[in-house]
């Protein structure tokens, strides 16, 4: 095991792969250390009964920052773009074909002034004065209009993407993403996402760095509020390893516990008490004939289900020939604290019959997980994330608890490695 490297980056999720691929793109010889046996955290691909299964997220945005980072570092993303898209609201499907969001709204206002009243509310806090964070997102669109229908375009939108109700998230986050992202497309990677962040695990290596997995980082070393390297933990021995860099995507709390208490000051404690991680839940099922012609399908106006999709009618590989495979995506009733999974997954499997007759009888659950706590949806709900730098020098957090405001998911798992290149490159 080699014991001095150029920089050490823990964690293979988006933002500690994006990281090491960008950092061993400038030069450096960089240390990829993984707890897991896999690479890509919660954005990976795991195999269940023949079908490449997502460890969390699957659908990348095309032309985001995942795809940025592809390009800076040279090497294709093989996303595949969703190219049927739809809206399931209340039983009836609106196909995006037709017109996106502001065309279901005009779909399903009740008049032609409700239906003006919310749109031209949306761009006026887009191009003029968006709404604080002291309301809810919910709170701010029931200004406009108490239209269900309208609520559960926003709700499928808001629950999906960021991980938590309409009524649980700050509105003024809202607008920060669509200023940034809006219009957001998604796509998937022919045998699952794990194939992107293998590319980037070989340009670690092919840049004289390592990549090691069922490596634990335990400790971090620090010399007058400096970084000097890591303690980690491999095949039942501990390790001391040098670097002068060092990345941690394993979350800001999980990174303040590997800081020496002394070196946490009182300003970076208070912001580690706002993280409030979400929840997701997830389901994969798969079926012998197609249930849908879409491979993205918002859900609004549902118990639970906010999103259906059908990665193997875009990305080859992903389920045995002649099969169809599924990811469900769905909000708890309080996403922030889970309080009976149980009765939100009745839930949930009720919506998904309403959506397809004969579930049951059609197809097969292959996985049904609650993604929360240390395993969660967000590491953080929107609005409440420390940025980057940490309180030691040269101690970066990535990941999507890192992500500048307006960036959220794998998204901001990216762009928080951007800036830390940048960052690097500007201090170093
Ligand atoms: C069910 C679900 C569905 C989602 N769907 C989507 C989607 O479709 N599109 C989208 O954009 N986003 C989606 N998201 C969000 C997205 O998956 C996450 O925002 C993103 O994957 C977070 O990546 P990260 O960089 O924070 O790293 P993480 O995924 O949190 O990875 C951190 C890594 O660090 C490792 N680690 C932890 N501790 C240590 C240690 N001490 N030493 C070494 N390694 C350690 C872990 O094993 C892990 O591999 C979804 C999330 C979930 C849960």
């Amino acid at each position: 095991m080699k014991l001095q490297y150029d920089a050490i980056v823990i964690g293979s999720g988006v933002g500690g792969s994006c990281a090491a691929a960008l950092l061993a793109h400038s030069g450096k010889r960089v240390l990829l250390a993984e707890k897991r046996t896999y690479l890509g955290g919660r954005f990976s691909t795991v195999e269940r009964d023949g079908f490449l299964c997502a460890t969390g997220g699957l659908a990348i945005q095309t032309g985001g920052c995942v795809e940025q980072v592809c390009e800076a570092v040279g090497i294709p993303s093989g996303v595949h773009p969703s190219k049927k898209v739809a809206t399931w609201l209340a039983g009836k499907i609106y196909d995006h074909k037709n017109g996106g969001m502001t065309q279901i709204i005009r779909d399903v206002a009740t008049s032609d002034d409700e239906a003006e009243r919310v749109l031209s509310a949306i761009k006026r806090a887009r191009a003029w004065c968006p709404p604080n964070n002291d309301v809810s997102f919910q709170e701010w669109l029931s200004q406009y209009t108490s239209n269900e229908k309208i609520h559960g375009v926003f709700q499928a939108t808001i629950s999906s993407l960021l991980t938590v109700n309409s009524h649980e998230l700050p509105a003024g986050e809202y607008f920060k993403v669509m200023e940034h992202n809006a219009p957001i497309t998604f796509g998937f990677i022919d045998g699952g996402s794990i194939r992107l962040w293998e590319k980037m695990a070989n340009l670690v290596k092919q840049a004289g760095g390592d990549v090691i997995t069922g490596a634990s980082a335990m400790g971090f070393t620090v010399e007058n509020f400096k970084v000097t390297g890591i303690n980690l933990r491999h095949q039942q021995a501990n390790h001391k390893v040098s670097a002068p860099i060092v990345v941690s995507n394993i979350g800001p709390a999980a990174t303040a516990q590997l800081i020496p208490d002394e070196y946490l000051d009182k300003s970076f404690r208070r912001q580690l008490k706002k993280i409030t991680p979400t929840a997701i839940m997830w389901l994969h099922f798969s079926s012998e004939e197609p249930l849908m012609e879409y491979s993205a399908l918002a859900v609004g106006c549902s118990r639970r289900v906010n999103m259906i999709d059908a990665p193997s009618f875009e990305a080859e590989g992903v389920a045995p020939p002649g099969q169809h495979l599924y990811t469900v995506g769905g909000a708890p009733l309080n996403s922030l604290a889970p309080n009976d999974i149980k009765a939100d997954f009745e839930a949930f499997l009720a919506d998904l019959r309403d959506i397809y007759p004969e579930f049951d009888k059609r197809t097969r659950v292959l996985t049904k997980t609650c993604y929360r706590g240390a395993w969660p949806g967000f590491r953080t709900i929107s609005g409440s994330r420390p940025g980057h730098r940490t309180p030691i020098r040269n101690l970066y957090n990535v990941g999507d608890g890192a992500g500048p405001p307006g960036f959220e998911g794998s998204m901001g798992a990216a762009k928080s490695a951007m800036l830390v290149a940048e960052d690097i490159k500007q201090f170093s």
